[in-house]
């Protein structure tokens, strides 16, 4: 899981996208070759266009949210900058409900939407059993009607945990003292009756 689960890290697909649409207008040249093409660096455009002198134009790019067109304006000053852009996860309820997805178990990868649809007792079992994936727990808690199961989900008994097998003091006393200075295999027979 991601250490920042509130923020969306675009992908570079995106990212390049949103550059190639900000230099749409552009006539062809240096400054859009560095920008549009692939790990081109600056020695790379001088090298090529005989330039002694290269710097990039900063490049203002607008970056949308596909769930609801939300948008997003960065300037970057260089293609270093392009390798890493991150905004705000989007908190809209619906678009959550489309885009957040169970992240392991048997519904891995659909969203909670489609879970609840298909089992919502998985969902209120993961609400209450599952640790962390706080972003998750967040859509199933606005979900229309979850909170019935998962109330359902805390009334339904389940099986006792095992008791812990941890002696008292006095219990462990005891035996270290009845059985001190013998074998195992001693111990074993006095025990159990039978061989170690
Ligand atoms: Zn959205």
């Amino acid at each position: 899981m991601s250490k920042e689960p509130y923020m969306q890290e675009w992908t570079q697909k995106e990212i390049l996208a949103a550059i190639a649409k900000a230099l749409e207008s552009e006539p062809d040249g240096p400054n859009k070759e560095y920008w549009t093409t692939p790990d081109c660096t600056v020695q790379d455009i001088k090298e090529k266009h005989g330039l002694k002198k290269f710097k990039p134009n900063p490049m203002t790019i607008t970056l949308v949210r596909e769930c609801c067109g939300a948008k997003f304006v960065h300037t970057l000053a260089n293609k270093k900058e392009a390798k890493s852009l991150k905004d705000c996860k989007c908190m809209d309820r619906e678009c959550r409900l489309r885009t957040v997805v169970m992240p392991y178990g048997k519904f891995a990868g659909l969203t909670v939407a489609l879970v609840y649809e298909q089992q919502p007792s998985y969902l209120a079992w993961f609400y209450e059993c599952v640790a962390g994936c706080e972003e998750v727990k967040a859509v199933i808690r606005g979900l229309d009607g979850i909170e019935a199961h998962l109330t359902e989900f805390r009334q339904k008994p389940r099986p006792p945990k095992p008791k812990q097998r941890t002696p008292t003091q006095q219990e462990a006393e005891w035996l270290m003292g009845k059985f001190s200075s013998q074998t195992v295999d001693a111990v074993c027979q006095e025990l159990f009756g039978g061989e170690a």
